[in-house]
């Protein structure tokens, strides 16, 4: 499952980050997870649970900051929201939009118990 492995990827970093500063566990962990990433947040925040188990993370938080979707048109440079990759430019019709935003999937923050 796609958001099991990254899950995985997220809390492994984490807990490295974890383990230089000595901590002995994680309380929080944000992500930036933009709208057009293609994860689907519930079964994200679903797998993250099993993932901390038996790691310095358990019992820690998620918290997710979702980013909406910002395209470019190429053509007449309009900046405006959207919601799939389809967009479609409101000023002009032009397909020819650059998504500038939205794509994000990162760790923001690992918040430490001392
Ligand atoms: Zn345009």
């Amino acid at each position: 499952m796609h958001e099991m492995s990254i899950a995985m990827n997220i809390v492994d970093i984490a807990c490295k980050e974890a383990e230089k500063e000595g901590a002995p566990s994680i309380s929080i962990i944000e992500l930036d997870v933009g709208k057009l990433a293609g994860v689907m947040i519930d079964s994200l925040k679903f797998c993250y649970d099993s993932v901390c188990k038996g790691t310095l993370a358990e019992n820690s938080k998620l918290l997710i900051n979702e980013i909406v979707g910002r395209g470019q048109c190429i053509k007449c440079g309009s900046e405006f929201d959207i919601d799939s990759f389809m967009a479609i430019c409101p000023t002009c019709e032009s397909y020819e939009v650059e998504i500038t935003q939205g794509r994000e999937l990162k760790l923001k923050a690992v918040t430490v118990n001392e």
